[in-house]
């Protein structure tokens, strides 16, 4: 019988590598849902192709352009935050999440809800709420696979061990578009110099967090929340070829790695296929031909957003939401070039400090409804210090 999927985020990087793997296996899937946001042309496209119940786009102003693409398509045009919850309120047996923002967590709730497996590449909904996450997931006896590439290469290197024999787990990163400018030059970066990863192919908003170490920084609380692994026994690594993701050190000194291409079609044919594996479509690495990997300890003061991220962690509560909010304010203003690179992890920092005393950002409570009220006071103070800094 051929598995119910849904895509959210289908036009994104995320989605366009997930439509691929499984364009190349068509009649193994029933596509339910494809959802997208500006780029209607690419979702009426895909929705068309792979024969989709319904086609969502984010903004209600493009529906009439989605309608008209789809038209005598037979697929159901929607748009809007409640078309986006209907449609993962639609049962599927594999849901992929990739919109990108604290925007992929409503839905991915919702997806939870009807049990079945949700492939998250959304890491904010697991930095902004992971408690709200994982409790769902285990209400309705649903499953969350991890579909960034670190977070993959973890789980494929716990499978069949104990959690409590592990003593460590780290994950890469290259160090980003910057890892080896001067540190003063950093204030002056430009939006267009900061997406240009070295070696992976992701939407422009990952990439500047990569740049800024931020998305290093999310990965860090993800881990936290996805392994229930305590903060002090996760570690970060500069790597900057990116072929090891991620590794897992054990109670008996064995540090088992995951290495592969720097190719997200690994991590989400993982997914797609677990508990099985099958044939993917990516490059074999040749080590030999490689000769070399390379490693360093991440410097704190180049990328003040991992520093951040530990403190995030020990507040617990409210901080990672009012993090993540705050951080995607700060790179909203700099890709619109209203404060520099640099200033992005000071307003973060800022607005932590600001909400730390008023707001119950610690507090242990974690609803939607709390989880809304402090995505939104975030925002506001965010925006209060950009203004002040711009
Ligand atoms: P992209 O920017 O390429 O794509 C984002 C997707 O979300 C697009 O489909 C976009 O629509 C849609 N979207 C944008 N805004 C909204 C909104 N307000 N509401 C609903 N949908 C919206 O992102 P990536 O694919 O790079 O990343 C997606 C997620 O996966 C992120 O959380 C990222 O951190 C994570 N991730 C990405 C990796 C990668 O290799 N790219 C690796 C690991 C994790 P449209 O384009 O039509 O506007």
């Amino acid at each position: 019988m051929a598995r119910r999927v849904s895509i959210f985020g289908a036009t994104g990087s995320v989605g366009q590598n997930t439509i691929d793997l499984i364009a190349r296996d068509r009649e193994s899937y029933d596509i339910i849902a494809l959802t997208g946001g500006a780029n209607v042309e690419q979702l009426a496209a895909d929705a068309r192709r792979l024969g989709a119940q319904v086609a969502v786009t984010a903004f209600e102003d493009r529906l009439g352009e989605l309608r008209d693409a789809l038209a005598g398509s037979g697929v159901e045009a929607a748009a809007g935050e409640t078309a986006l919850l209907e449609a993962a309120d639609r049962p599927a047996d594999w849901v992929m999440s990739a919109i990108v923002g604290a925007a992929g967590l409503a839905p991915g709730i919702h997806t939870l809800r009807h049990g079945g497996i949700l492939a998250l590449a959304n890491k904010e909904s697991l930095v902004t709420a992971g408690p709200l996450l994982t409790a769902e997931a285990r209400a309705h006896g649903a499953t969350i696979l991890p579909v960034d590439s670190e977070h993959s290469g973890v789980f494929q290197a716990l499978t069949g061990e104990r959690i409590e024999d592990v003593e460590r787990v780290i994950i890469t990163a290259s160090g980003g578009a910057f890892r080896d400018w001067p540190l003063e030059a950093l204030e002056h970066a430009t939006p267009d110099q900061a997406s240009n990863h070295p070696n992976w192919d992701m939407g422009q908003r990952i990439t500047i967090d990569s740049a800024s170490m931020f998305n290093k920084s999310m990965e860090l609380i993800e881990t936290k929340e996805f392994f229930g692994i305590a903060p002090d026994r996760i570690e970060v690594l500069i790597h900057p070829e990116s072929l090891v993701h991620a590794l897992v050190g054990f109670r008996d000194g064995a540090l088992m790695a995951h290495v592969g291409p720097p190719d997200m079609r690994h991590a989400i044919g993982y997914a797609l296929h677990w508990p099985e594996r099958r044939a993917l479509p990516v490059e074999r690495l040749d080590l030999a031909q490689i000769g070399q990997l390379t490693f360093a300890a991440p410097d704190e003061t180049r990328w003040p957003a991992l520093r951040l991220a530990r403190e995030v962690m020990a507040t617990g509560g409210l901080a990672g939401t009012a993090f993540t909010a705050a951080k995607e304010r700060a790179l909203d203003a700099f890709i619109e070039r209203r404060i520099g690179f640099s200033a992005m992890a000071r307003v973060v920092e800022e607005t932590l400090a600001r909400l730390s005393s008023a707001s119950g950002l610690g507090s242990d409570t974690i609803t939607l409804d709390n989880v809304a009220r402090m995505d939104h006071l975030a925002r506001i103070t965010a925006d209060e210090i950009i203004a002040q800094a711009g």
